[in-house]
């Protein structure tokens, strides 16, 4: 950088972050004049909608990043983000400053343990390849541990699985978890036992669903326990806020994300869970120069006047709408408004199970519980592999 020309620099190579840095790229494929520069902690792409999978069946869900952008004129850094500096216009990774004119911020969600006792340490999340490649092996570990023990309630309690938080990631993960279980164990001998803080489970959906979703998890044979917050966790014990205490070897802590301390001090304005405050084209109030996306920006839906979710296809929108933005404002030109379209909302319930909703014209809701459910999961997910294909320009060179 340091040179006449304009460069964007994009953070994170998630959903939203990969989308806007190859549309980007098809933009100003021709002008020279501009360096697109991604800059992710991690060498791929990680299909984040698909961690519960790889957490218990250790299936592929990343792609390298190099792959991805090989046809395309994006130069990649590998790279964690310590600080930005707003005004000076760079930021700093572990090993290396950088520079930029235009900054587009998309790092994606952290795990919020509310300072819960004991949680961070004594819990595995659901965040990550990494994340999803612990919790893989504790799974295996603990099983294994208990074929090789003796002692019957050692073995009850290394074979009782507890997950915190009831929403779409606990449910997805304990649905895989205990399709994997029966596969594996004596269908006696262990558990998955679900701790929900609200009154219903994935309560972002419409009360029928939920209640499809609490019935079929049960018909599964897990166990779910909701009106309860976790209170304290020790390395073999889980305090639950009716006095009840479970004792299990294995927490995954789904119950709460926020976003990095980063955005806050850097002096970026930041509201609800730390997202990044945007106006309606996605900018960081304030600066003109630096978008947000995705998980990281607290953008307002306009029909609702409520903050957009933490979700893949909306990042997936705002990944396009800001790479249009900054082509813009580089272009001179008027900058759009950003919309979310609601496109619907799926929970996969083990491989050959999902429940949800779809936005179709003329019905509105289309509802589905079933083996149909899980091939509509399965196709967003390969739409999202195809339209990358697409954008990177590369139909044949890396495998989806
Ligand atoms: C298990 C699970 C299941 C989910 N299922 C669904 C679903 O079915 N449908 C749905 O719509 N949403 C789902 N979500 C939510 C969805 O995955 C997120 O909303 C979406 O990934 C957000 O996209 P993003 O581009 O903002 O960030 P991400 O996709 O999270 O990408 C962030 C990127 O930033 C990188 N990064 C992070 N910090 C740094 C740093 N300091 N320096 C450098 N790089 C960094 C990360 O490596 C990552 O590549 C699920 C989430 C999880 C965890």
């Amino acid at each position: 950088m340091g040179n006449d020309k304009n460069t964007i620099v994009i953070l994170g190579a998630g959903y939203g972050g990969l989308t806007s840095a190859l549309r980007l790229a098809s933009l100003f494929k021709y002008n020279n004049s501009v360096e697109i520069c991604l800059i992710d902690k991690n060498p791929f792409h990680t299909y984040k909608t698909q961690l519960h999978e790889a957490a218990v069946r250790n299936v592929t869900v990343s792609i390298p990043i190099e792959n991805i952008i090989k046809k395309t004129k994006i130069r990649f850094i590998q790279g964690e983000v310590v600080s930005i500096s707003p005004e000076r216009r760079t930021l700093k990774l572990k090993s290396s400053d950088i520079s930029f004119d235009y900054l587009v911020i998309a790092l994606g969600s952290i795990t919020n343990y509310y300072n819960i006792e004991g949680l961070k340490d004594y819990s595995l999340t659901l965040q990550s390849l990494d994340d999803a490649q612990a919790i893989f092996e504790h799974i295996n570990g603990v099983c294994e541990e208990a074929r090789l023990s003796n002692n019957y309630n050692h073995q009850r309690d290394l074979l009782r699985f507890v997950v915190g938080g009831g929403g779409l990631t606990g449910v997805e993960f304990a649905a895989e978890l205990v399709d994997f279980l029966k596969k594996t164990q004596n269908p006696m001998g262990f558990e998955v036992i679900v701790i929900e803080g609200g009154s219903r489970l994935v309560p972002s959906l419409e009360e029928d669903l939920s209640k499809q979703i609490h019935e079929r998890l049960e018909k599964k044979g897990v166990t779910i326990l909701t009106n309860r917050f976790i209170t304290k966790r020790t390395a073999d014990t889980v305090l639950l806020s009716t006095g009840e205490t479970i004792r299990s070897y294995t927490l995954i802590w789904t119950g709460g994300i926020r976003i990095s301390d980063i955005f806050q001090s850097s002096g970026l304005k930041t509201g609800l869970m730390g997202r990044i405050v945007v106006n309606e084209y996605l900018q960081a109030l304030d600066y003109p120069y630096i978008f947000a996306l995705g998980d990281n920006a607290l953008a307002m839906n306009p029909s609702t006047n409520k903050p957009v979710p933490t979700a893949a296809q909306f990042a997936l929108q705002q990944g396009r709408v800001v790479a249009e933005n900054v082509y813009r404002l580089i272009t001179r030109q008027p900058l759009i408004s950003y919309k979310p379209k609601i496109l619907g909302e799926v929970v996969s319930l083990g491989k050959h199970l999902a429940v949800g909703w779809l936005a179709l014209p003329f019905i509105n809701k289309l509802k589905f519980i079933g083996f149909l459910g899980s091939l509509i999961k399965a196709a967003i997910e390969d739409k999202h592999i195809l339209l990358l294909k697409k954008e990177s320009r590369n139909w044949i060179g890396w495998q989806g």
